[in-house]
């Protein structure tokens, strides 16, 4: 997600020097045609990795070599020293991952569950649920375009031109899970970021670290691991060709090698390191120590844009690209609203970061066309109440939200009110105003990003809650005053990760011409 770009910028150069040894003068368009670029070829284990008619490739077996020492020295370098700066900017990808396999759960029976629940597509819907962090931790900038709309809607455009019958067409089904993985990733970062971090940011605020290793995002995504479960590490795979494509089409290109590089590194290291790091009970008492509300509020079905919260928002998104593929017309409507439409909202004092209110839309807005008063919150007789709008990340966002001025006031009816009109990153217009109730002070809660009632969103039951701490988890805390990291065995055996990682690299490609 935007933002922090020059902390990420720091990192990014960092994975940059560790990844690709020589990649640093490399084509720009295509390091194949670089001298020291090898030719991709097939190698000896292809077939025990084979899936759906994707073919992984080999690099050279000397870049590989050298990736593996510089990789796992750079690596194990910042793990003894923290020194690399990483500015917050989502969810981790463990939670990314639940997010997607929770809102799976949240849908409706129908095509749009049976084709997200196959099991053959699981690898496809995995990989693309994480695929938009792999630009930031190689520092390219696809990984930005891939987190947003124009791109998402752009892969979907260009899948039905080359597969007019879409998922009745086995090549195009794990494209497509693919793509409803990149949707629900662009989705939570934004949620996530524009509730629960912006709460993280004051409630833990002492703790705070922008470093890789400490900073907020790495540290809740152990946190999830620890209380919710690992989420899957499937293989790699990319629907390389299709990918390029609309990069080239939109003036980015991306040379492949890059792509692969940074898919492996996130489906090796980047989901690696939290789950290793959760089971360390000394990792997660330092991280618990920087960051106490967040390890207390990580998995509270009423806490503002944790994953829980997410995956609701992310589940009536999904239903809703489906429907406009399916012929419906393009909409932009209110996808959910926090606090959720009947509920009490119980953070009546705007010092609290929780009073803030927001709507998510259907559509990225086209900020320009925004007006100031587009969201507004009125008493019983429709006076605005002062409070400040403000569209998360600006251009193409999802999220507004409104910050009080003053107190909310406890106990009488609000509305949190979308003026009709509204004007999306691609024209589509906001067609009839939308109002939602709510109270605030004590009453009844619902969960946060709960679709609107009478709405086209309609949700499952909810699956079971997330794991909540457990003793056994709590009792790694136990004298947890020093913020001393794991020595010794995970060491080494993050080591034997990135090394193991780097040395069995692949490339992935997908499309027509491996088919089987
Ligand atoms: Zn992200």
């Amino acid at each position: 997600m935007a933002g922090g770009h020059v902390g990420r910028r720091a990192v990014a150069d960092a994975w940059r020097r560790a990844v690709h040894p020589l990649r640093d003068q490399a084509d720009p368009v295509t390091d194949r045609a670089h001298p020291n670029a090898q030719p991709p070829r097939p190698i000896a284990r292809a077939a025990a990795l084979h899936y759906n008619g994707l073919t992984p490739h080999s690099g050279g077996p000397g870049i590989l070599a050298m990736r593996a020492l510089a990789l796992a020295a750079a690596v194990t370098g910042a793990v003894a020293s923290a020194a690399l700066p990483l500015a917050a900017h989502a969810n981790g990808n463990h939670a990314h991952e639940a997010i997607s396999l929770r809102a799976v759960a949240h849908l409706p029976p129908g095509p749009l569950k049976a084709l997200l629940q196959a099991p053959d597509l699981q690898q496809a819907l995995m990989n693309g649920t994480f695929f938009p962090d792999g630009g930031y931790v190689i520092g390219h900038g696809y990984g930005e375009t891939a987190h947003w709309e124009p791109y998402q809607r752009a892969l979907l455009a260009h899948l039905g031109k080359a597969h007019p019958a879409l998922e009745k067409d086995p090549a195009a089904r794990p494209k497509l899970a693919f793509l409803f993985g990149m949707f629900s990733h662009g989705m939570a970062d934004q949620v996530y970021d524009a509730l629960f971090m912006e709460a993280g940011k004051h409630y833990d605020k002492a703790g705070w670290s922008d470093d890789l290793f400490t900073s907020f995002d790495t540290a809740t995504d152990v946190f999830w691991v620890a209380q919710a479960g690992a989420s899957p590490m499937p293989e790699p795979w990319l629907p390389m060709d299709d990918l390029r494509a609309v990069f080239q089409a939109r003036g980015e290109p991306v040379p492949e090698a890059t792509l692969t590089d940074a898919q492996q590194t996130l489906a090796k290291v980047i989901l690696g390191w939290p789950k290793l790091k959760a089971e360390s009970k000394e990792g997660i008492a330092d991280l618990r120590q920087r960051y106490p509300w967040a390890w207390d509020h990580l998995s509270d079905p009423h806490e503002p844009g944790n994953p829980l919260c997410e995956a609701r928002v992310v589940a009536a998104y999904w239903q809703g690209v489906w429907d406009e593929l399916h012929g419906k017309p393009a909409q932009l409507r209110v996808l959910a609203t926090v606090p959720s439409e009947g509920a009490a909202h119980p953070w009546p004092a705007k010092v609290t970061p929780q009073s803030t209110l927001a709507v998510v839309l259907s559509r990225g807005l086209d900020a320009a066309k925004l007006a100031d008063d587009a969201v507004t919150v009125r008493d019983a007789k429709g006076n605005k109440l002062p409070a400040k709008q403000h569209l998360f990340y600006g251009q193409n966002s999802n999220v507004v939200r409104l910050l009080p001025a003053s107190d909310w006031p406890v106990g009488h009816k609000l509305t949190l009110r979308v003026a009709k009109g509204i004007v999306a990153f691609d024209g589509t217009v906001g067609a009839a105003e939308e109002s939602f109730a709510f109270t605030v002070g004590a009453g009844p809660q619902r969960e946060p990003g709960l679709p609107p009632k009478g709405s086209p969103w309609q949700l499952a039951a909810p699956p079971p809650q997330a794991q909540t701490p457990t003793t056994a988890a709590d009792s790694g805390t136990g004298g947890c005053a020093t913020g001393g990291r794991p020595a010794g065995a995970p060491a080494v055996r993050w080591t034997l990760l990135v090394a193991w990682m780097v040395l069995t690299r692949r490339r992935w490609s997908g499309g027509t011409s491996h088919a089987q």
